[in-house]
């Protein structure tokens, strides 16, 4: 039996492992929301609201493609992420953006594999070890989404469905800067978080399943609301949140990400 699944049985989570980097993160991803005007609106305001930025967090911002230049912070307080990108480096690939575009775009991250890429548009293991490497390929830090569904949750295969879904990232090299997102299924868009607990337990499991991972961070994503994120947030052993619905609202994202 491994460490964390005697843990999820006795119900401790352990202590997480030091990071190389101590900044929480903080991911907005509005998904497909948001026109230019309303990026650019978004974007004074939260200005506004975090100055001279917040100290201890490091704060992403994900539009769709089409909103990237206008949720530009020219103050670098915040950075950029694609919301997804192609397989593929180039190429007659119609409606896809590649990591290239992401990178010459000022992007520094992209989320790989979110739940709704995985479900809605069949993405699956080998793609998304494809996408990891045309990310790396661009110097861009892959957000990887994992997480369980409702059904995995119920069989009790939650461990074994993270296990799985780590083994996408075999071929990424070790020595690169990781983000882990998880995401139980079941907790997206849905109001229903996990408890800090389960949260505390599953970031505690993924950092075990990567033993040889030196800059990793572990987020955890799904109903966060500036009124479970300090709890969530649980000291050591969540990194910071990929934040979808409530980070439309900038006064919300900038509460979310004061939690820490
Ligand atoms: C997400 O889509 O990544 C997400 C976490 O959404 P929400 O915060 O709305 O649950």
């Amino acid at each position: 039996m491994s460490l964390s699944t005697a843990l999820f049985r006795s119900g401790q989570a352990p202590r997480r492992r030091a990071n190389d980097s101590d900044m929480r993160l903080f991911v907005a991803n509005w998904k497909m929301h948001m026109t230019r005007r309303q990026a650019s609106a978004y974007a004074e305001d939260f200005g506004e609201r975090i100055g001279d930025g917040i100290p201890g967090a490091e704060i992403v911002i994900a539009p769709p493609f089409t909103a990237i230049d206008a949720a530009r912070d020219p103050h670098g307080r915040w950075s950029l992420a694609g919301q997804n990108l192609s397989e593929h480096a180039a190429g007659p690939f119609t409606g896809e953006i590649s990591g290239e575009m992401l990178a010459d775009a000022d992007c520094r991250y992209v989320i790989v594999g979110h739940s709704e890429r995985r479900t809605l548009f069949g993405e699956d293991g080998p793609r998304l070890a494809r996408k990891l490497a045309r990310a790396r390929e661009r110097g861009l830090v892959p957000i990887y989404c994992l997480g369980e569904t409702r059904e995995q949750r119920e069989a009790g295969s939650t461990d074994a469905t993270l296990a799985r879904q780590i083994e996408t990232l075999a071929e990424d090299p070790a020595g690169e800067p990781l983000v882990i997102a998880y995401e139980p299924v079941w907790a997206i868009g849905t109001g229903l978080a996990a408890t800090p607990r389960d949260a505390a337990l599953a970031a505690a499991r993924i950092v075990e399943l990567l033993p040889k991972r030196r800059d990793l961070r572990v987020l955890y994503g799904g109903s966060v609301k500036p009124g479970n994120a300090a709890e969530l947030l649980d000291g050591e052993r969540v990194d910071g949140f990929l934040v979808g619905g409530a980070s439309l609202d900038a006064g919300a994202f900038a509460a979310i990400a004061r939690a820490g």
